[in-house]
This record gives structure tokens, C-alpha cells and sequence, in this order.
């Protein structure tokens, strides 16, 4: 007699790939270590959409999403929603909720109504995606939250939804147009102090336009199961604590962290790979400081000659991976359509010519994880978004953190301190959108980092997390333990299921 149905577990990864990659990871390691079925869904590629960013990344998602399905993963990709109607100059984030949003009915469809799917066990979207919980309600199945973020971020979150929300009762909630301010500065549970500037964009300000949309998002998160979270438990045991304590009293739904999530991208330009790791293989083990701004991280031209003249004052070895300036101010090119330039003519005079031999600069991309890795990359001039973090962390990398949209500056604090991660040593500049960070301050960070009092105190701290960071996924691992705690709750209720079909 056969046994009972493999459970289905359908996860929905919001567009960028600082949210597709970690959670193709998940699904990657739900059918290999926990015997699931799995089918990661997504919406267009963005660089056909009408905001267009990631231009100058590979493509990611056609490479990711073909390595799941040699991995036994299934994939599916949401129909184009139209956005033309959208007002022009309008923020990279209301168009990712606005097309979210357009995009549930397909969603809806795809999991109600195809016949030829197999039955769900549950619904995992990510943490933008969070209108799709009602379709696990509708289903009858859990729904949980994936988290490409840190759980403090969604702590953060938290406070918004229940400073605009007396006693969880949308009725009584605080309505468009008079939301209540987040008071700052915010603890976080493990004691960093967040000043209004190191807030998460959007939730700054009540003014800001996306504080709404961000509210409303956190409300929809009470309708989780739980979240997912990639991260582990030691890298900030308290908010773990915390959240342990709020679902007990059921305030908030239980959070599990189940990173990290570090994966070589599959997307990779072979030749140019091949040119960072190579230079890297002939450079002194410890020497090279690796210096990226994420996916989409962009500076001004006046920001990107300093950073080039504090490199070069440093004295260091160094891996930069240079992408276009921004000649708007904008601390991000999300925006940006024509990404065919060469950002390298953007770099100042002489400064190539100079640098050659110890210092590389690359265009747009480099294979991050692998030169993270790699024995001579050690130290990391960071946007710290999440991802980059965890694999720093996870490669025992200490980075100097240069945050510079979404939730980086609030990553930063919590990763340059020591009731934090004490993972980073964070510049004193470039805390406001604008202003520019000197040289002499690039240069003395990658001297401190590299050889200082402070900066083997953080090289210490990161190498004891990188223990941490690789245990949590060996046998007994905590995040392990974790996912299996989770996945073992589908199995049960698809097995439960299955005999009510007999
Ligand atoms: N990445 C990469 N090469 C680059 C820049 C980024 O491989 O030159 C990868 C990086 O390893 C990480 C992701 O892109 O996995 C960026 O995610 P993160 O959360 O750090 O930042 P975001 O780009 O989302 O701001």
C-alpha cells in the first residue's frame, strides 16, 4: 500500500535577490534534509518589470531557479501584473507591494483551484508577502513567514503594529493618516539602542508615505503560524528570548531561527568569477579587504573617489566590486535603467594604475560567497544588508559596516556593537543620507579592522559566531533542530490528512 503523500510545502519569495536566494536555500534543504516536497513560487524577473532594477546583476532568477529543479524542487513563476498605471517616480518599495498585491488572485488561483497540483501542507510566503496568509486559512493549512531579515527587524516591526494597535483589536486600530510614531531611541531586546536615524526606512517617520504600507503588512503578520528566520540563535539569543516570551502569552506568533541560509549563486559569470578568484589566489592569505555595497548599494561620484582614496591610503590589499555611481543623491539604483555603462571610468584618475597589483576593482558583480570564503579575503567594507552579513559571519569575516538603505542601518548598529553581534566596527560618518564619508576615515576603519586593539576584538568576536554559525546546521544544530521541529508539525497534519482521505 503506498504511503502517505509526500508533504507539499509552497513557498513564495518576493522579488530581489536578497529574498530569493535564502529562500531557495530553504526550500533547497527542506527536501533534502527533511524529506518534504517543495515549490518555491515567484513573480517576474524585476529586470522585465517596470521599475527594472538589478540590471547589473546577472540574471539571477532564471539561474536559481533552474538549480532548484536539479535539486527536486519545483518552481513556478506568477503572471506579469500590469504597473504602468503606477505614478511615475514612485519608491521601489510600494511597487514591490503594489505588485504583490496584484498578484494574490494568481497566487489564489494556482493553489485553489489547479486540480493538477499536489495537495498543500503549508504556505510559506516571505515576509513581504504576507497578504498571502489568508490563502492558507482558506486552504485550511499553516501559513508561516519567511524571514530573509533579521528577527530584530521584525521585532522593530512588531512595535509598530502594536504601538498603532490597542490590544491587537483592528477595530480599535489607529487609521490611515494618524498613525502613531515609533518613539526612539528603540531597544532592541539585546540592549542596542536604535536612534531615529538607524530605524528602518519607512518607519522613520509617520510621514513617510510607506509607513502605512508597512503597518498594514505587520498586522497581516498576527495571522502567522510562526516565522522562519534566517538567522541562528547565538547571533542574538535575546530576541529569540523575546519572542519566546510574546507567542507564550500569544502577542505574537513564535519565531524560528533556522539560518543561516549561504549559498554560492548559481548565477555566476564564469569568466569573471574566475578573474576575482584568481587574483585572490595569488594574494597573502589575511590581506585582502573585500568591499561590496549588495545588489543594488550605489554611491555618489564624490563618495566613490574618497572610498577609492581611503583604500589606497590604507595600504591594504583590496577586492572592490565597484557599480555604477548614482547622480541623483539616491542611495540605491533600484531605479536605475541603464546599467550597460562600465563603472570602472567612474573611478578617479591614476587610481587603477596606482592600485595595480594589490588592489582589484570589478564591475557590478563578484562571486561574494566564494571570495567571502576564500583564505585571503579578511575584512568586509559592507552595506550590510542581511544576507552579506550572515555569510560574513559564517565565512568568519569581520566587516566594517557602511550601511546605506532599507533596514542596513539598524543591521549595522546591532552588528558594531558589542551588546550586539560586535561583529563590525561601524564608520562614524555616513550615518545621514548625503553625507559624505572621508578618506582618512575609510583608511584609518581598514587600518583598525586589519590591525588594531578594537579591531582584534572583533576579529575575535567574529571567528567565536563562525563556530556558532557552523554548528547550527550540523546534526543537533539549533537551527536544525528548529526546521525539523516545524517540518515535523506539516508531516503530522498531512499524515492526519491522508487518513481522512481513506
Ligand atoms: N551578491 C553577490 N555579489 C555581489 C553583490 C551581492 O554575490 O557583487 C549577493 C550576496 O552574496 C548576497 C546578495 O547578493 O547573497 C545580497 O543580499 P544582501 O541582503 O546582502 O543585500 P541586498 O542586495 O539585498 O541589499
Amino acid at each position: 500500500r503506498p504511503g502517505p503523500p509526500r508533504p507539499h510545502v509552497v513557498l513564495v519569495a518576493s522579488p530581489g535577490a536578497g529574498h530569493l536566494n535564502p529562500m531557495s536555500e530553504l526550500a533547497r534543504r527542506l527536501v533534502a534534509h527533511l524529506g518534504l516536497a517543495a515549490t518555491l513560487v515567484t513573480f517576474p524577473d524585476l529586470s522585465s518589470a517596470a521599475a527594472g532594477p538589478h540590471a547589473s546583476a546577472p540574471s539571477a532568477q532564471s539561474a536559481v531557479l533552474s538549480s532548484l529543479r536539479d535539486a527536486g524542487v519545483g518552481t513556478a513563476v506568477l503572471p506579469a501584473v500590469p504597473l504602468d498605471d503606477l505614478p511615475p517616480g514612485v519608491r521601489v518599495e510600494a511597487v514591490f507591494f503594489e505588485m504583490i498585491a496584484r498578484s494574490i488572485p494568481h497566487l489564489r488561483a494556482m493553489l485553489v483551484h489547479d486540480a493538477a497540483a499536489p495537495p498543500l501542507s503549508a504556505l510559506v510566503p516571505d515576509f513581504f508577502c504576507a497578504a498571502a496568509l489568508p490563502i492558507a486559512a482558506e486552504l485550511g493549512v499553516p501559513g508561516y513567514l519567511f524571514v530573509p531579515a533579521s528577527l530584530a527587524a521584525i521585532h522593530v516591526m512588531r512595535c509598530a503594529v502594536e504601538l498603532n494597535d490597542a490590544d491587537g483589536d483592528a477595530a480599535a486600530a489607529v487609521g490611515d493618516g494618524e498613525y502613531r510614531e515609533i518613539p526612539a531611541p528603540l531597544r532592541l531586546p539585546c540592549g542596542v539602542s536604535l536612534p531615529r536615524e538607524d530605524l528602518p526606512d519607512g518607519l522613520r517617520s509617520r510621514e513617510d508615505p510607506m509607513y502605512g504600507r508597512f503597518i498594514e503588512e505587520g498586522r497581516r503578520y498576527r495571522a502567522a503560524a510562526g516565522f522562519l528566520v534566517n538567522t541562528f540563535y547565538e547571533i542574538d539569543p535575546a530576541t529569540v528570548e523575546e519572542f519566546k516570551r510574546a507567542a507564550e502569552q500569544g502577542a505574537f506568533p513564535p519565531a524560528y531561527p533556522v539560518g543561516p541560509f549561504v549559498r554560492s549563486s548559481s548565477d555566476e559569470d564564469a569568466a569573471s568569477a574566475a578573474a576575482c578568484l584568481e587574483w585572490l589566489d595569488r594574494q597573502p592569505t589575511g590581506s585582502v579587504v573585500y568591499v561590496s555595497f549588495g545588489s543594488a548599494g550605489a554611491l555618489s561620484v564624490e563618495q566613490t573617489a574618497e572610498l577609492a582614496a581611503g583604500l589606497e591610503d590604507s595600504g591594504h590589499r583590496f577586492l572592490w566590486v565597484v557599480r555604477m555611481p548614482s547622480l541623483d543623491g539616491a542611495n540605491n539604483n533600484f531605479a536605475a535603467t541603464d546599467q550597460k555603462d562600465d563603472p570602472l571610468a567612474w573611478l578617479p584618475e591614476g587610481f587603477l594604475e596606482r592600485t595595480s597589483g594589490r588592489g582589484l576593482a570589478v564591475a557590478a558583480w563578484a562571486p561574494q560567497v566564494r571570495v567571502l570564503s576564500h583564505p585571503t579575503t579578511a575584512a568586509f567594507v559592507s552595506h550590510c544588508g542581511w544576507n552579506s552579513a550572515l555569510e560574513s559571519v559564517a565565512a568568519g569575516v569581520p566587516m566594517i559596516a557602511w550601511p546605506l538603505y532599507a533596514e542596513q542601518r539598524m543591521n549595522a548598529a546591532f552588528l558594531s556593537s558589542e551588546e550586539g553581534a560586535g561583529v563590525a566596527l561601524r564608520l562614524r560618518a555616513g550615518r545621514d543620507d548625503g553625507v559624505v564619508v572621508g578618506r582618512e576615515e575609510v583608511a584609518a576603519a581598514v587600518r583598525e579592522l586589519m590591525e588594531g586593539e578594537k579591531g582584534r576584538a572583533v576579529r575575535r568576536r567574529t571567528g567565536d559566531l563562525r563556530q556558532a554559525a557552523d554548528m547550527a546546521w550540523a546534526p543537533e544544530g539549533s537551527s536544525r533542530r528548529a526546521l525539523e521541529e516545524v517540518a515535523g508539525r506539516w508531516k503530522a497534519a498531512a499524515i492526519g490528512v491522508g487518513k481522512d482521505k481513506q
